[in-house]
Parts: structure tokens; C-alpha cells; sequence
């Protein structure tokens, strides 16, 4: 849902921001690579140099300010994330995109009725921040108000007081919410309000333990990307898993795939990179993630 005026508004931003700048980097999730290159177009307009980074950027988690200081830019342009807070060596500007679509009375009622008496609080991911708020609003003022109102990562598993009423389209924010609370989604484009219950990925994060605790050799999957990289957590994994009388090798790449992992004689893998390739990603073998073996670890030794 790219509206022009969202589009022309960090346009605008941009090449206000960067008038100070000669070579200019640009990184944009898939759905912004057509934004990308009208805004290097015109920045190229007004005389700078420009390059886009093609890779694919799933957060903020993974700037190229290294990479493009590589290439000699002197500043990063990152669309449609807000900052993930780590540290850059070159200026990183964070154009997050906020969807614009209002929220009618039809919709606070409906949504009233779907959380009856219960508590609740709203999630959200950054694109939907001024829509959850407008809708906190409307919800208020016919008696319904949040505990409060938090942002949300694909990779924070928050635990909200209530309910979590999550706003937002799609579900990878929604089931990373799920994970430690009852969640009703709410999708303001198609109106659309679901109840997405833990109980299903229970089952599936027991599976997947089940497949790392029988296994015999383990793959300890480690990112390059700043904001993924774990390498410290993957060497005491190492020992774990070895005091555990497995084998485990810790397998480095950017992006982790499974065509890239095919070929290592591993059974299964422990991942310390975004979290969501545990519970999202099929790479072939059960995977979980470094925070579900220390749960794990911890369960045992209480029993
Ligand atoms: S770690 Fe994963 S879920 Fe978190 S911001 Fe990065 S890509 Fe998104």
C-alpha cells in the first residue's frame, strides 16, 4: 500500500538530508527497490554520486555503512527500517515508511467486541506506528483502553499485559508476538481481525528441539551481518553441545540459506542469527535457536 504522498514526503527527506554528502549508498527492503532508484535518480539530479545495494535487506539489523565506506561513500541512505541502535562508521540516515490508512468507528467497535472483557495492549511494527496509535485513540474514546502500546521487531518476542492486539498486515510480525502472547491481528488494509493462537507453534518448537536433541553432529549457524552476529554465544554453544557429547561445527556466512548449507554432514542446526530463520526458514534440517537451547538447558536442570 505506497502512497505518492509517503513516496514524495522521504523523497523529500533525503535529498534534504544529504546535501552535505557527494557519494551517496542506498539500501531498501524489496518492496522499496523502486523508491531506491527514484531517489537516486534524483539525487544524481543534483549532482551526487550514487549506488544502491542490490542484496537483500530484511532490518536494520544489517546496514552496509562498511561496505559502502568500502566503495567510498560518505553517507548511507537505509529505507523503510528505523535504527536498530548499533554502531556505524559512516552517517546512517533511517527513513522508516509509515502507512497512512484511517481507522473508522466500524472498526474500533468490531474489534471491541473481539477482545470482550479482556486487557490488552497494541503491537506493531514501525510502517504501522501512526495507524496503532489512531487506533489506540479510537478505541479509547468508546472505553477501551490499552495497557500500552509497543513497537515490535520480527525478532523481539515481547510479553504484553493482556491480550496483544497486534496492528499490522501479514503475519511474520504477528507469530513472533504469538510466541508468549494470545494475539488478535487486526489488518488495517483489508479490515481483516484473526485470533493466532501459540498452541500450533508449540508443537512445532518441540519438534524442532527434539530434532537437535538427537542429533549427532550440529551446524552452529553464524551470520556476518552486524546486527546478527553472534560468534562469542556460538563458541559456548560449541562447548555445550560437546560436553553434550555432540559433535558441532560453527558454519560463518552472510546470509543464511539452505543452498549454502547442503553438502555439510551436519543433523541438525542451532542458530544465532535473526531468530526467524529458526521458526521461519525450512533450511532442511530441525533448527533452533540459541535462546531455546538455553531454555531447554534450564528446564532440564530444574528437573
Ligand atoms: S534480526 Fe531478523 S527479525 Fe530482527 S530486524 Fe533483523 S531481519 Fe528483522
Amino acid at each position: 500500500m505506497i502512497t505518492d504522498s509517503i513516496e514524495e514526503r522521504i523523497i523529500t527527506d533525503v535529498l534534504k538530508d544529504t546535501k552535505e554528502y557527494s557519494r551517496i549508498a542506498i539500501q531498501a527492503p524489496e518492496g522499496l527497490k523502486k523508491l531506491s532508484e527514484v531517489i537516486a535518480r534524483e539525487l544524481e539530479r543534483s549532482g551526487k554520486e550514487v549506488l544502491i545495494f542490490a542484496d537483500p535487506c530484511y532490518g536494520a539489523c544489517d546496514p552496509k555503512d562498511e561496505e559502502a565506506r568500502g566503495l567510498g561513500a560518505d553517507v548511507l541512505v537505509h529505507l523503510g527500517h528505523a535504527d536498530f541502535g548499533l554502531e556505524k562508521c559512516i552517517p546512517v540516515l533511517f527513513y522508516p515508511y509509515y502507512y497512512e490508512v484511517d481507522v473508522s468507528e466500524e472498526d474500533a467497535a468490531r474489534i471491541s467486541d473481539a477482545l470482550g472483557d479482556r486487557d490488552f495492549s497494541i503491537c506493531f511494527s514501525v510502517n504501522f506506528d501512526r495507524i496503532a496509535h489512531r487506533l489506540a485513540s479510537a478505541l479509547s474514546s468508546i472505553g477501551k483502553r490499552p495497557r500500552e502500546l509497543q513497537r515490535v521487531l520480527g525478532c523481539s518476542f515481547p510479553s504484553v499485559d493482556g491480550v496483544a492486539l497486534y496492528v499490522g498486515d501479514g503475519l511474520f510480525h504477528p507469530l513472533g508476538v504469538a510466541v508468549n502472547n494470545s494475539v488478535i491481528a487486526f489488518d488495517p488494509f483489508t479490515r481483516e481481525l484473526n485470533e493466532i493462537s501459540g498452541e500450533d507453534m508449540d508443537r512445532r518448537k518441540r519438534g524442532r528441539l527434539l530434532g537437535v536433541l538427537n542429533a549427532e553432529r550440529v551446524g552452529i549457524l553464524v551470520s556476518t551481518k552486524k546486527g546478527q552476529q553472534h560468534f562469542r554465544d556460538a563458541l559456548v554453544i560449541k562447548r555445550h553441545l560437546e560436553n553434550r557429547g555432540k559433535k558441532a561445527e560453527i558454519l560463518v556466512m552472510d546470509r543464511i540459506e539452505r543452498d549454502s548449507l547442503t553438502g555439510y554432514g551436519v543433523d541438525a542446526y542451532v542458530n544465532t542469527a535473526c531468530p526467524r530463520i529458526a521458526t521461519d526458514d525450512d533450511l532442511g534440517k530441525p533448527t533452533i535457536n540459541y535462546a531455546e537451547l538455553v531454555e531447554l538447558e534450564s528446564e532440564e536442570e530444574k528437573s
